[in-house]
């Protein structure tokens, strides 16, 4: 609040700068001619999952398809223009194709390269990307547009909390901001912090001090919501700490669990011009989460899949939302396990319904058939062959999207009194809109199963209650037991007696790096 009313007076100072007739105020003729740009790449990627993101799996906005996007209209409140370069976004998953990674830096760097000179550059980032062959992809990124940018720029970025911080990122970026709510549901309010950020240095002609705190702690983040303790109280404290002089953002990052990577360790990290009192404050941050690294737990009942089913089924409630935790599509995993429908079966359940299960050849095989045709099908492991088996069932069709691309087909059929959602590419159903669009009212139905983590609000809202299973897949929640890691820094619960004490680094830019 306190920046932002800062901001709007700078603002304010350099619009009235506008009006003055040229010559009377060096300065302003200065702020005049700012050149701004935007963009970067986001993606979540699991190293334990065999899938690849290529090209097709990125949606990519350029230019002025990028500069329309809703979502950044916020940056045409500023006195001065952000120009668009490129935004690569993706359906978390494996790590992305080395070529495909190139490709989209390509792009970036030449689109950037054509704005030069620039004062200030917001990178708009997720920060667990990890691309084949490379370590710290997101810093790869990073060092790529400061290299492009060249000294002088100010480069502001913003994180997803479940992004992993490096030095290399630290040392190429001026300030940063991550979301502050775990489901996010600040995302508008981080890209405002990150470029209000860049907006009042630029207009102060403020270069800032960045300090950062790696914290060897890893969570999935089922056990770091921020709806539960101890994550609600550390995070509830950064917007005073964010409030007081000298401070420009105040972060904490639970960083990512499924990325086997020296960076992937839980941050805490400040941006603003009162080097103490950020190395104060990232200290404390630190320290508190350490501390509390034994308490967290996971928000909502959890067992395994047959338990689950067997406690929603003697539940008199309904819809018991199950969540297929392994296999959830935005924190990772593949989408394509069919290990629910399997136990369903197993279990005579009637009056469920899966959503949903990527299956190109099914869902194919589904738009061949028909609405109202019987057919057999082999669903599931499609995408990983050797992470899961299908399942061999007897299908009737009930409904097929009407879709303008063979991507965005999807079929609901039913499989002896269950409900199934077959996709023919990766999705999440986050949505009560994601159900309705396919005919089926999620609260008709005695169990619903989605492939997800913790529940985003809108489902969270109807589950009644939710229960977590256990499951197995590329973001299997049982991080204990995960594959042995060959690059990951000795980090808690991996290490469960590991000591540690809290330090800071300052970033490579920051005036004062002595500290
Ligand atoms: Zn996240």
């Amino acid at each position: 609040m306190r920046r932002r009313t800062f901001l709007k007076g700078a603002a304010t100072t350099a619009l009235m700068s506008r009006l003055r007739p040229s010559g009377t105020a060096g300065t302003s003729r200065a702020a005049q001619t700012k050149r701004l740009a935007f963009g970067g790449i986001q993606i979540e990627c699991s190293t334990y999952s065999r899938i690849r993101a290529r090209m097709e799996d990125f949606t990519v906005r350029r230019g002025q398809e990028l500069a329309d996007d809703p979502f950044f209209s916020l940056l045409k409140t500023y006195p001065y223009p952000f120009q668009p370069t490129l935004l690569a976004t993706a359906v978390p998953g494996g790590p992305v194709e080395r070529h495909t990674y190139e490709e989209l830096k390509a792009e970036f760097l030449h689109r950037i390269k054509a704005l030069l000179p620039l004062d200030g550059l917001y990178l708009a980032m997720h920060g667990a990307m990890y691309v084949e062959g490379m370590q710290d992809a997101d810093g790869d990124w990073i060092s790529a547009a400061r290299e492009a940018v060249g000294r002088d720029c100010l480069i502001t970025a913003s994180f997803d909390l479940h992004g992993s911080l490096s030095r290399r990122e630290i040392d190429n970026l001026d300030m940063l901001s991550a979301f502050r709510t775990a489901p996010h549901i600040d995302r508008q309010e981080t890209a405002r912090r990150a470029s209000d950020m860049l907006v009042h240095c630029l207009d102060r002609q403020i270069r800032p001090t960045l300090i950062w705190s790696p914290i060897p702690v890893l969570m999935p983040g089922e056990r770091s919501s921020t709806l539960y303790e101890p994550a609600k109280r550390l995070w509830a404290q950064l917007p005073a700490m964010n409030a007081a002089p000298g401070v420009l953002d105040a972060s904490l990052l639970v960083g990512y669990v499924w990325a086997d990577e020296p960076r992937a360790t839980a941050s805490a990290v400040l941006t603003g011009t009162d080097p103490d009192l950020l190395r104060h404050d990232a200290l404390s941050l630190a320290q508190q989460y350490w501390d509390a690294r034994k308490e967290f737990k996971f928000g909502v009942p959890t067992d395994t899949l047959d338990a689950c089913i067997e406690r929603a089924q003697a539940l008199p409630t309904k819809p018991v939302v199950l969540s297929d935790s392994g296999d959830n599509p935005t924190g990772g995993g593949t989408g394509d396990r069919a290990d629910a429908l399997a136990a369903l079966l197993r279990h005579h359940v009637q009056d469920a319904v899966i959503a949903g299960i990527a299956d190109r050849p099914a869902t194919e095989a589904c738009y061949r058939a028909g609405v109202g045709a019987t057919l057999p099908l082999k669903i599931g492991g499609t995408l990983d062959p050797q992470g899961s088996r299908p399942v061999d069932v007897t299908a009737k069709v009930v409904f097929l999207l009407p879709a303008d691309s063979l991507p965005e087909r999807q079929a609901v059929v039913e499989v002896s009194g269950i409900s199934v959602v077959l996709t023919a590419r990766r999705r999440p159903f986050h949505e009560i809109r994601d159900f309705t669009s396919l005919g089926l009212e999620p609260t008709s139905f005695k169990i619903l199963v989605v492939k997800a983590g913790y529940l985003v609000p809108e489902i969270a809202k109807i589950a009644n209650p939710n229960l977590m299973a256990l499951t197995d897949g590329a973001v299997n929640e049982d991080i204990e037991h995960l594959p042995k890691s060959r690059y990951r820094v000795p980090s808690y619960p991996f290490v469960p007696d590991l000591e540690w004490k809290p330090f800071t680094l300052v970033g490579a830019r920051s005036p004062q790096r002595a500290l």
